[in-house]
């Protein structure tokens, strides 16, 4: 049964972290606005994303650290157990508050709110099939397209079989396994890596790249990949899975290495290969023309995309992957449609993975601000030398930060304690073209993780005080 057409000056297509700021954005602009969502509000970010895997991984933390107890004079009188069906109502509870916010917010800011899936007929057309099976016409002066991405399903066999899981699977696991083999060795991967070798199962990490998390900093990337071997995780790199078989009990991985075909046994398979945009209800768009790259809906910086009126933002189009970046995106779309000037700058986006400890970047990393040429600095300043990070006993990692010409910050990268907070310092100074003298001339609280972002930055002007730096030191004597 058709409803009669209502109509919009706005229309959202996807309630994540993008389209659910996208109408909010536009409402307090005045718009009518409309949001469609065919599964969940909060979208992947809020139900099986960002926030419920940093509920666990924070249990598991906290687990993990219990045998470390002892050490500061806390003594357990039994081993600690973990009930994973507690942590996982946990969880539940954390995401339903939150997505039930989201939910007044969009109700409290006036957007009206479709449960169904949406197709985009035209640019000024949707048309929403309700959950009752009825549908609905949406008539819209502007279309924000938030349509997300899903797990990318890789081309080998054996996907379907019992005991393999995604990443969605993995906030809802009955138990820890008792070993696990992950399919992938990006963010996702090596945060779920991180969160089930602290919940006591064996973790084999098979990467096709001949390293861990690609594009990030190599010393970052060398030290994790130490510090997750430490703590037993093995990690094959430049293996190329073809295929998942059950052998015995367990799940087989077989996979081309260098040295010939290798098999990873494990209990449990996570894919997590990464994802990909999913472009589904918009036929209707691509048979007006959308313009697509690589399965991506093409937005420039306006967030526009080729159609007129239409505008896509978020992991539909792809460039970071990341939900910060598809809340402001959904901010700017939504400004930029109801006619205020404003663009994306992706130069400066904090890239935060919740491992054990934390990594954080943001801009250059150093290989890539070397590229460029010119008169790059770059240093690094260890956690064992800050105060704080000795007296919480957070000594793994360091802080790196990158200066260019004129002393402006590149870019920088903490590996450590709090690294996905601490690094807005640096994305700030950058945003506000702060030079290194002026982080340095910042007085920093004590004691506390901060000053090692502003001895990172001595550091890399070879002149940091809390370590001796042979170097800088032999220079200044010549
Ligand atoms: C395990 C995991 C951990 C992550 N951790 C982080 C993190 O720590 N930090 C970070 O920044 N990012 C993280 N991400 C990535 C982050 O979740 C995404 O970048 C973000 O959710 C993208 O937001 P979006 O609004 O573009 O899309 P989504 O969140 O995917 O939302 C899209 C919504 O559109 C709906 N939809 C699609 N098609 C239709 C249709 N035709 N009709 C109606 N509705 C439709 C979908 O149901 C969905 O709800 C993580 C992702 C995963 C999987």
């Amino acid at each position: 049964m058709a409803n009669e057409a209502q109509q919009f000056d706005l229309t959202v297509i996807g309630a994540g972290p993008g389209g659910y700021v996208a109408a909010i954005r536009a409402a307090q602009l005045g718009a009518r606005v409309a949001i469609v969502e065919k599964q969940y509000i909060g979208g992947t970010c809020l139900n099986v994303g960002c926030i419920p895997s940093k509920a666990l991984l924070h249990i598991a933390q906290l687990y993990a650290e219990m045998g470390e107890l002892g050490k500061l004079g806390i003594m357990l009188n039994q081993p600690p157990t973990f009930d994973m069906s507690v942590a996982v109502a946990f969880k539940d509870k954390v995401v339903k508050q939150l997505t039930g916010g989201v939910a007044q917010l969009l109700k409290a800011n006036k957007v009206a709110i479709f449960d169904g899936t949406a197709e985009a007929l035209a640019p000024d057309q949707v048309r929403v099939t309700l959950k009752d099976g009825s549908t609905q016409e949406l008539r819209t002066g502007k279309l924000i397209l938030a349509n997300g991405s899903v797990p990318i399903r890789p081309p080998f066999s054996g996907l379907d079989g019992k005991n393999v899981i995604f990443s969605d699977d993995a906030m809802n696991m009955p138990r820890a396994p008792k070993s696990l083999v992950c399919i992938g060795g990006g963010v996702i991967a090596v945060e779920l890596a991180c969160m089930f070798n602290a919940l006591g199962t064996k973790v084999t990490i098979v990467e096709m790249l001949p390293s861990l998390i690609a594009n990030e900093d190599e010393e970052v990337v060398t030290a994790l990949t130490r510090s997750l071997t430490k703590r037993g995780v093995e990690i094959a790199l430049g293996a190329r899975v073809e295929s998942i078989a059950d052998a015995g009990d367990l799940k087989r991985v077989t996979a081309t290495t260098e040295s010939g075909q290798q098999t990873f046994d494990g209990e449990y398979v996570l894919v997590a290969v990464g994802r990909k945009a999913n472009p589904t209800g918009l036929d209707g768009l691509l048979a007006a023309g959308l313009a697509m790259d690589r399965g991506r809906v093409v937005a420039n910086e306006r967030l526009e995309t080729n159609l007129p009126n239409v505008y896509a933002i978020g992991d539909l189009v792809g460039r970071t992957w990341l939900a910060h970046v598809a809340m402001v995106e959904g901010e700017l779309a939504a400004e930029i449609a109801l006619g205020h000037e404003a663009q994306m700058d992706y130069n400066i986006v904090p890239r935060p993975i919740f491992t054990f400890p934390e990594i954080a970047s943001v801009g250059l990393t150093e290989r890539q601000a070397r590229e460029r040429g010119g008169n790059v600095r770059a240093d690094k300043f260890p956690w064992v030398a800050n105060g704080k990070a000795l007296a919480t006993g957070e000594t793994e990692g360091f802080t790196k930060v990158i200066i260019g010409d004129y002393g402006e910050i590149l870019g920088a990268a903490i590996y450590g304690p709090d690294a996905t907070n601490l690094i807005t310092e640096f994305s700030l100074a950058m945003r506000g073209e702060l030079t290194a003298d002026e982080v340095i001339a910042t007085i920093h609280p004590h004691p506390t993780y901060s000053e090692a972002l502003r001895e990172a930055t001595l550091a890399a002007e070879g002149r940091a005080i809390h370590i001796f730096q042979r170097q800088a030191a032999a220079a200044r004597q010549s």
